[in-house]
């Protein structure tokens, strides 16, 4: 019998019945966008599950990026990490600010915040950190560098929903946090976003902001856009909610198995859990150390593929190799050896909530059986 094929994740979905049920009524009160009663609903229940004081919703994952941004007033330069999707450091370029890559610490793949202090020059601005794979960055340190030379601080968090450090959620570090909450990510609302921030003051001028900048029928107090989650998204958002922590779970279960079958096999290395951290388990990569597994990278992704395996190289080529970033200074790859050399290295392999034993040694007899 011909396989299927293993995608390398597949999204949460609510019940079909409890959704009918909530469009049902959707239907009937016909108010379908503009802060409705699911979009206010939903934000009160993700600040809760997020231990966090405000969420402001968005439509995908990359407008809170880009109005954070605005809200703060970023300009000139902004630190980043090249070790990321795309949408970080275009969020930047939309907004006329230069990325500075800093070099990522290979024990994380996050930026190396010991490397910071010396990309900051007279026009850096902000630090916009990333918590790759939902691994959270060295928010202290990177919280001591801001306040010693007056520099905001924005995490790109779209890998982190639900993460914690010490019983405290990770969206409550830096000025905001962005999240993503596309069909991809650990938790989705199909497509949509939110920005964390922690006041109310704040919260209100990101609503404004995401509406146009409309602050009452006939005021409109800054250059907004429109960046609203709409009442069908967030009334499927509300039902993932319900779900997500079992969905954490059974990706933890997963992640168990492939790093127990992996532990042995050389030339193979991936992550494990941090002390303290509650993870998302949003992704599994894996290192392929060429020289020791005796083929390359590239070599195990294609043979992955022709068993109908998909992985992923997340993130290859990093975000400075693209044509709008390679000829900034900081782009070269001089001065990011540790995260090219991680990013010719990864594979994500599958890992989503309903992956089941048989798919899991699937995976797996590929990747140990050379
Ligand atoms: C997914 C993602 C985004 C963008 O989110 P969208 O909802 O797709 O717009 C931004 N940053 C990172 C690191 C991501 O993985």
């Amino acid at each position: 019998m011909e396989k299927e094929t293993i995608t390398v994740t597949s999204p949460l979905l609510p019940n079909l019945e409890e959704f009918q049920e909530l469009l049902r009524d959707i239907w009937s009160k016909k108010w379908l966008t503009n802060n409705g009663e699911y979009h206010k609903r939903l934000e009160k229940a993700l600040a809760e599950y997020l231990k966090v004081p405000y969420v402001c919703l968005f439509t995908n994952g990359t407008l809170p990026l880009l109005t954070a941004l605005q809200a703060m007033r970023i300009s000139g330069e902004v630190i980043t990490t090249p070790y990321s999707f795309v949408a970080t450091t275009h969020s930047l370029w939309w907004n006329g600010i230069k990325p500075v890559f800093v070099d990522i610490d290979p024990a994380t793949g996050n930026i190396d915040p010991d490397k910071i202090e010396a990309a900051i020059t007279p026009k850096t601005t902000a630090i916009m950190p990333v918590h790759v794979y939902g691994k959270p960055c060295d928010t202290v340190k990177i919280q001591a560098i801001a306040d010693k030379y007056g520099l905001k601080v924005i995490y790109d968090a779209a890998h982190a929903f639900g993460v914690e450090v010490d019983g405290t959620g990770i969206l409550n570090a830096g000025d905001m946090s962005t999240l993503s909450f596309h069909a991809t990510k650990v938790y989705n609302t199909v497509e949509g976003g939110a920005l964390v921030v922690h006041d109310e003051k704040t919260k209100k001028r990101i609503d404004y902001l995401k509406n146009f900048g409309f602050a009452g029928e006939t005021e409109v107090i800054a250059p907004g856009i429109n960046g609203k989650m709409d009442e069908v998204r967030s009334a499927y958002g509300l039902l993932n909610l319900k779900q997500v922590d079992a969905a954490i779970e059974a990706r933890r279960k997963v992640a168990m198995k492939y790093r127990n079958a992996l532990r042995t096999v050389e030339g193979i290395s991936f992550f494990d859990d941090m002390p303290g951290v509650r993870h998302n388990y949003s992704y599994f990569p894996i290192f392929v150390d060429a020289e020791k597994y005796g083929m390359t990278r590239d070599a195990l992704y294609f043979k992955m593929r022709d068993a109908k395996v998909l992985g992923r190289r997340y993130f290859y080529p990093l975000i400075s190799e693209f044509s709008t970033y390679r000829g900034l200074p900081s782009a070269a790859r001089e001065n990011l050896p540790l995260a090219h050399k991680m990013a010719d290295s990864v594979i994500c392999l599958p890992m989503y909530h309903t992956l089941n034993e048989e798919d899991i040694c699937r995976v797996l007899d590929i990747v140990c059986d050379k």
